[in-house]
């Protein structure tokens, strides 16, 4: 390169960076405070209203990713201790849940509610500590959403024939629920809420990087006075969720995580006669047309992919954006990467907390690489990870195609891919081809485009002009690998009950 050349390449350079100022100030610190959380040294499991030790006498360790450091040490549930909890369901089935009138389940589930929000702040810090993510999100997403399923699932207990009309809803029994790591109050609220309000007993078995929030909630249930058995917590590894999986006395299984335990797990229950939904992955597509509003739809996409590190099985990984505006879109969103505080989850101001584990931290740093090797055009943010603990960075990759492993796997971390399009029916066969499809994100000013588009794509959730958003009452679920039932609103009774024929 002449001298001249390099000059007027440095010069462009700078007006770049003259047009979009880069982002130089800090927030002070603002740590939540932990005076107030009681973390025993070792929990039992929770079977029959009382928490018992493990007939294995085996424990492992929860840790907090974002330091290493040990928070507690967890019973580990043997098929033995899975089949006493199974029982303990059983006999409360038939002995209390089932024979309730209807509107005193719907007061127990209230119950539970309300302590939850009472105690939220407890959860909320537990949560973090325990899963890695920002206090803000666990404190302002997962645990007031958590309570509020159980708020929605309790008004339904009592109206079940309203839902049903000239039908008569019967509970199905014992449901046997598996929850992952990445929401796991609110997956366990997910699960609990409407099996309970139908009139059937559980068996929960919260993931084993994050149990601690599944074990404060047994907690609660026994302060609630639920009777003994309706709710059990067995936790443990993945053995622990296969004795329950394959446990014969159990009526339906109801599981979330990743695909190919849901694979496992649909052959394993094959010819029992067991009823059961599976949420699975997913790798949706985030699609911004030039009409959106841009910075806005900016927000999104940064909600989209990087909110709770991007552990979120619907998280918008694969961002469309229309060619004419893709320069600008990616300008913009670069800027606001560089404004992102990863670190500690207890401060307030983070917005990217800790990676849940050294696995996934792993899997995620092999995707970055791999990202790099099939030739995409990497782009992180220069801001040091903190010594400590379990971090990555945001990471945007540029130049991607169809074709790109790292577009069409699942990464389950704050890595994002972008693909440009031209028209509508380019980026619905895009957006579509690929094995899963749990949700879509559709970024316009028109709505007949937004109509067209949710019709069109082949995803259980497509969130129009926004990302991410949740409510007790509108269902969630997936098509082709991303599973099948429905979990959240109306829909979400149907898995927890059968019909006179
Ligand atoms: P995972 O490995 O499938 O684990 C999920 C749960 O299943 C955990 O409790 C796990 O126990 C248990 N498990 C493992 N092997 C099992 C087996 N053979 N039989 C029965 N249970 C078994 O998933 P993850 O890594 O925890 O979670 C991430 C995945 O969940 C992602 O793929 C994400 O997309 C998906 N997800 C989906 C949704 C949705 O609604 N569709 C929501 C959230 C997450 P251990 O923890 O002890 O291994
Ligand atoms: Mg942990």
């Amino acid at each position: 390169m002449s001298i001249q050349s390099k000059k007027s390449t440095d010069k462009k350079v700078k007006a770049t960076k003259k047009s979009i100022p880069a982002f130089e100030w800090k927030y002070a610190p603002a740590p939540e405070s932990t005076d107030h959380i009681d973390i025993k040294p070792q929990y039992e499991l929770f079977i029959g209203g009382k928490f018992v030790k493990p007939a294995t006498s085996e424990y492992f360790e929860t840790t907090n990713p974002a330091n290493n450091k040990v928070l507690s040490s967890i019973a580990k549930a043997g098929a033995s201790d899975v089949d006493k909890a199974v029982k303990a369901a059983r006999k409360a089935y038939a002995q209390s849940w089932q024979k309730m009138p209807a509107r005193e389940r719907g007061k127990y589930l209230y119950r539970i509610a309300r302590l939850i929000q009472e105690r939220a702040r407890e959860f909320a810090v537990i949560e973090t500590l325990d899963g890695g993510k920002p206090i803000r999100e666990s404190r302002d997403i997962d645990i007031p959403l958590a309570a509020n399923h159980f708020f929605y699932y309790a008004g339904w207990a009592d109206k079940l024939p309203y839902a049903f009309p000239n039908r008569k809803p019967m509970p199905l029994g014992v449901a046997g629920q598996i929850i992952p790591w990445n929401f796991p109050l609110l997956m366990a609220a997910w699960k609990i809420a409407p099996a309970l309000a139908t009139g059937n007993t559980v068996v929960l078995k919260p993931a084993e990087t994050t149990p601690l929030t599944a074990l404060k909630l047994a907690e609660l249930i026994q302060e609630a006075g639920l009777p003994e058995g309706v709710v059990n917590v067995v936790t443990g590894f993945g053995d622990t969720g296969a004795a329950l999986v394959n446990h014969a006395s159990v009526d339906k299984i109801a599981f979330t995580g990743s695909t190919p335990v849901g694979k496992y797990i649909q052959k394993a229950i094959a010819g029992t006669g067991k009823k059961v939904t599976l949420e699975l992955g997913g790798k949706a597509a985030n699609i911004i047309f030039d009409d959106a509003p841009i910075d806005q739809a900016v927000e999104g996409i940064v909600n989209g992919i990087f909110f709770n590190q991007g552990h979120v099985c619907c998280a918008g990984s694969r961002l469309f954006v229309q060619e004419n505006i893709a320069s600008t879109v990616i300008a913009k969103l670069k800027r606001r990467m560089k404004t992102l505080v990863v670190g500690d989850p207890m401060d307030k101001n983070t917005d990217i907390g800790a990676i849940n584990s050294a696995a996934q931290l792993k899997k995620i740093q092999h995707y970055i690489q791999l990202g790099q090797q099939e030739g995409a055009e990497i782009y992180q943010t220069d801001q040091a990870l903190p010594d400590k603990g379990l971090f990555c960075k945001p990471t945007l990759f540029l130049g991607t195609s169809q074709s790109h492993r790292i577009v069409q796997e699942e990464i389950f971390g704050p890595v994002l891919t972008i693909q440009t399009f031209r028209t509508i029916e380019e980026v619905i066969e895009k957006a579509n081809n690929i094995p899963y499809g749990l949700s879509a994100g559709v970024w316009t000013d028109k709505g007949s485009k937004i109509f067209n588009l949710s019709n069109r794509l082949r995803a259980g959730v497509v969130w129009a002009n926004t990302y991410n958003k949740f409510d007790p009452a509108s269902p969630f679920g997936g098509y082709k690998e991303s599973g099948f039932g429905r979990e959240g609103g109306l829909h979400g009774l149907y898995p927890y009950v059968q019909f006179e024929h």
